[in-house]
């Protein structure tokens, strides 16, 4: 270690895109320090309830994603969402999705369940999703984690960066220097500031009141199968409740009109009734208030330099889909694995462009889609009687039960958002044409360069993802796995470290059109073709190596995982 710097990379926020940032610098060999105000296992304030596919792959490969598929519901409790009249009232639509027991045993219905992962989503709340995160990165030897500590200012200079930094306890003050910083402080993030970047796009889309309650009372007085979500329309007001602990704790959403907002004129205990479908005796206690405005904005840039932002200090936007927290996690391992490849040593300064290039067009695309669900939502006609008796409003629900169900599919089971992405644009992607489309609910699997490879099992059980090296993979689907084995090795001696994976044996999804592809990490495509690039050297630059890398600087082996072959 360079003594001038406490750590390579200083994390500015220890919210869940600075700890997955962190966790994958370490993973890569870097060290960090991540600086989060808050103490230590304090949990956050109840927001994010969906935790994707995508990022339940990303745990995966950090080795966590049973933790986390063991926390929040009882393991046997549905993730469903329900459509009613009130939590307590008529249900008339329910979109299935399967318990953590029902996945683990590979069960279950819904609309989900065929997606090609070796993980799929699962539903927890942030409050137990976080303290899991922080005692993983507590726990691992190269990263400096410290709670308790307040970042006041951040600066930057040519050979690297310094924030100022202050304990909220005894406000003793200090500074901490490393080479490159990632900003993962949140909506109101200082980096974002001393970036000069500016927020763009729609400031106000929706004003909600959210309130985090418990009751014993309220479970019971359901007369159904517990869900999820609950999705709650009747004429005096509409809410969506989400179960927390899968016992007596809830957080409602309610939705306030425009006027309402602005006159500040909505009774929010009465409205909160409205939405639970109980009158003013029933028994509940308030565990926490937020009143928080549904906007969608990106910054109009992610990077100065040194400094990088990531998370919701990037982008902001309503919950729709539920991706903030999830594409925020996507930016901080996307970042950290550049960051990581270029302190490795053996990829150039130009591999740090690609985070920018990578992330910010996708990020634009979340935010639309997610804004336009909300505005498909608030199209949608509920009838006028939804909670009468009667033949007729059984067939209104019916129909409305359905238009529902139809309509949110695609926000609860968003295989678009979790696999439709690509990053074909990037500087270190060969891209050999465009990507298929993708909407919010679905994608062709792909193997253009920059889609994610699609999901394949290998006849141990494993996933083909668990075969990917820690940078680049060689993997071969139909061309002679000695070459290309002998092609791998002879990228990484010439400063690509390339794992190689041999899946030739298998039958794979018609999307493996090439023989040959080169697998990131990450999983997305960076290469595909049937005839083995021929100028190596030209062609590891192109995917990030550094001209003069003919050997990996931390270490004499390469850092990709062991080779494997397909049993
Ligand atoms: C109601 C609601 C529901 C949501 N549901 C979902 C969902 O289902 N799925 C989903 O993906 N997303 C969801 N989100 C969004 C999700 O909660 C956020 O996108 C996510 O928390 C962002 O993580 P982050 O690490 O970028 O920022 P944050 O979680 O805000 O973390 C930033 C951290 O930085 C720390 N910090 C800030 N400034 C400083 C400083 N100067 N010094 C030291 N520390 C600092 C903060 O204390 C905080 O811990 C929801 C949001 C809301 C409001």
């Amino acid at each position: 270690m360079n003594y001038e710097y406490d750590a390579e990379v200083l994390v500015v926020g220890g919210g869940p895109v600075g700890l997955l940032a962190a966790m994958t610098l370490e993973s890569h060999g870097a060290t960090a320090i991540v600086l989060e105000q808050d103490p230590f296992l304090q949990p956050p304030n109840v927001k994010c309830n969906h935790v994707s596919s995508r990022t339940m792959e990303v745990f995966r490969r950090h080795g966590i994603a049973d933790d986390v598929r063991s926390a929040g519901l009882p393991a046997e409790h549905p993730q469903d969402v329900a459509f009613r009249t009130s939590f307590v009232g008529q249900e008339f639509g329910r979109i299935r999705i399967p318990s953590a027991e029902e996945r683990r045993n590979g069960g279950g219905s819904g609309p989900d369940v065929s997606w090609a992962t070796p993980e799929h989503p699962h539903r927890v709340n942030q409050t137990y999703l976080e303290p899991i995160l922080e005692r993983h990165v507590a726990s691992r030897a190269g990263i400096d984690l410290r709670n308790g500590v307040r970042v006041d200012a951040v600066s930057q200079d040519d050979s690297g960066v310094t924030a100022a930094v202050t304990d909220v306890v005894t406000g003793a003050q200090s500074t901490v220097r490393a080479k490159y910083l990632i900003g993962a402080d949140g909506g109101r993030s200082l980096v974002r500031k001393a970036i000069g970047a500016k927020f763009s796009g729609d400031p106000v889309l929706q004003h909600v009141q959210s309130t985090w309650i418990r009751s014993t009372a309220l479970a019971a007085a359901r007369e159904a199968i517990p869900s999820w979500g609950t999705y709650v329309y009747n004429t005096r007001r509409n809410g969506h409740i989400y179960a927390i602990n899968g016992v007596d704790e809830f957080l409602v959403h309610t939705y306030l009109t425009a006027e309402e907002a602005e006159l500040g004129s909505v009774d929010r205990h009465q409205a909160l009734r409205d939405i639970l479908g109980v009158d003013v005796l029933f028994p509940y206690a308030v565990l926490s208030e937020e009143d928080w405005v549904a906007r969608r904005l990106v910054a109009d840039k992610f990077r100065d330099r040194r400094f990088f932002i990531a998370g919701d200090a990037a982008h902001l936007w309503v919950p729709m889909g539920g991706y903030g927290m999830n594409a925020g996690i996507a930016d901080g391992v996307n970042l950290a694995w550049t960051i990581a490849a270029v302190l490795d040593g053996w990829a150039g300064e130009h591999m740090l462009d690609a985070y920018a290039a990578e992330r910010q067009p996708i990020t634009e695309q979340v935010s639309r889609f997610a804004m336009g669900h909300l505005q498909k939502l608030d199209a949608a006609d509920m009838p006028a009687n939804i909670e009468l008796p009667g033949e007729e409003a059984d067939l209104a629900r019916a129909r409305f039960g359905a238009l529902a169900e139809q309509l949110n599919t695609q926000q609860f089971a968003a295989a678009g958002l979790n696999y439709g992405y690509s990053y074909h644009g990037s500087p270190i992607i060969v891209a050999d044409g465009a990507a298929p489309e993708y909407t919010m609910g679905t994608y062709t699997p792909s193997t253009v360069p920059g889609c994610r490879m699609p999901h394949v099992w290998l006849r141990d059980g494993s996933s083909a993802y668990d075969g990917l090296g820690k940078w680049y993979t060689l993997v071969n689907a139909a061309g002679d796995a000695d070459a290309g084995a002998a092609w791998a090795a002879a990228a990484t001696a010439a400063g690509l470290p390339t794992a190689f994976l041999d899946l030739a044996e298998l039958e794979l999804p018609a999307a493996f059109s090439t023989e040959y592809l080169i697998v990131r990490e990450d999983q997305h495509v960076a290469w595909r073709g049937d005839e083995l690039p021929a100028n190596i050297t030209a062609f590891v630059q192109r995917l990030g190596a550094r001209p003069d890398a003919t050997q990996i600087a931390r270490g004499a082996a390469p850092t990709a995982a062991q080779p494997r072959l397909a049993a």
